[in-house]
């Protein structure tokens, strides 16, 4: 690198904020605890005591990647608990007792090539009106032949 290239960056970095610096306001945020509300499935999931950087002059809030993780975890975990949802093992169980894969099984269903991978995975989580599907496929056998059958 030449010697003005690198004076160019280091002026870069010098005028770049600190991270923990408001992005909107430029005030150096605090770490906070909190009630955060993520939608699922469009609906609005209460999740209490999250932790997250919080701007006291202007109100603004950043979440750093691992909390933001654990923040989708409990949002799914909370949704899939109110509406008493099969958890992923038991959806993987279900795809594998009808030795599917989850793009056979997406593609019956009509969903997203990746949505079983995430339902599995814990990444997402199925709607009420899903897991209706899903204990149709688990618990009356007719429903894969009548999907087959229907198939898009
Ligand atoms: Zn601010």
């Amino acid at each position: 690198m030449t010697s003005s290239a690198y004076r160019r960056r280091e002026r870069r970095k010098a005028r770049r904020p600190p991270n923990d610096a408001c992005p909107t306001c430029g005030t150096i945020m605090r770490p906070h605890r909190g009630t955060r509300t993520l939608p699922v499935n469009g609906e609005a999931i209460r999740v209490r005591d999250c932790s997250y950087l919080l701007c006291q002059k202007c109100g603004e809030t950043l979440t750093g990647l691992d909390a933001a993780y654990d923040l989708f975890d409990r949002a799914f975990a909370l949704y899939r608990a109110k509406h008493h949802l099969l958890p992923p093992d038991e959806i993987r169980g279900i795809r594998e007792q009808h030795s599917l894969t989850q793009a056979a099984m997406a593609k019956l269903l009509r969903l997203g090539t990746n949505t079983i991978s995430r339902w599995e995975a814990g990444r997402n989580v199925q709607t009420a009106a899903m897991d209706v599907l899903l204990r149709l496929i688990r618990d009356v056998p007719e429903t894969l032949k009548f999907l087959r059958r229907h198939a898009a």
